[in-house]
């Protein structure tokens, strides 16, 4: 005798019909499309802030190039269209909470100047 073990729709939280397959996760096509979308649309958010990371961390080489680890007016970042709020993770280098970009870190403190670290 097969057993039966009630499964349910990741989706809509509804229980699978009986008559689906065992290979089956969703409980209908509506649940399988939305599934994809919203995977999809994950896919693009990542690949979006990836793009920004990588031109942020790009700055920030050009920076540093020029002002090395001393610190220097925020306008700088500003001017070459830097945002704030992107950043991979928060780390603390020296006791201060930095953002941490791809392979360079900054802060900017209240005084309005960054200071950039080479990781
Ligand atoms: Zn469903």
């Amino acid at each position: 005798m097969k057993k039966k073990i009630l499964r349910f729709c990741p989706v809509c939280k509804g229980p699978l019909p009986e008559d689906k397959n065992g290979n089956t996760v969703y409980c209908s096509d509506e649940c399988y499309d939305y599934n994809k979308s919203v995977d999809a649309s994950e896919k693009n958010k990542k690949k979006s802030l990836q793009k920004i990371l990588l031109f942020l961390d790009n700055t920030a080489n050009e920076t540093y190039g020029l002002y090395g680890s001393k610190p220097f007016s925020a306008k700088v970042f500003l001017d070459r269209g830097f945002v704030w709020d992107t950043y991979s993770e928060l780390i603390t280098i020296e006791n201060i909470q930095a953002k941490k970009l791809i392979r360079y870190a900054y802060v900017l403190f209240t005084n309005q100047t960054v200071k950039i670290w080479k990781l």
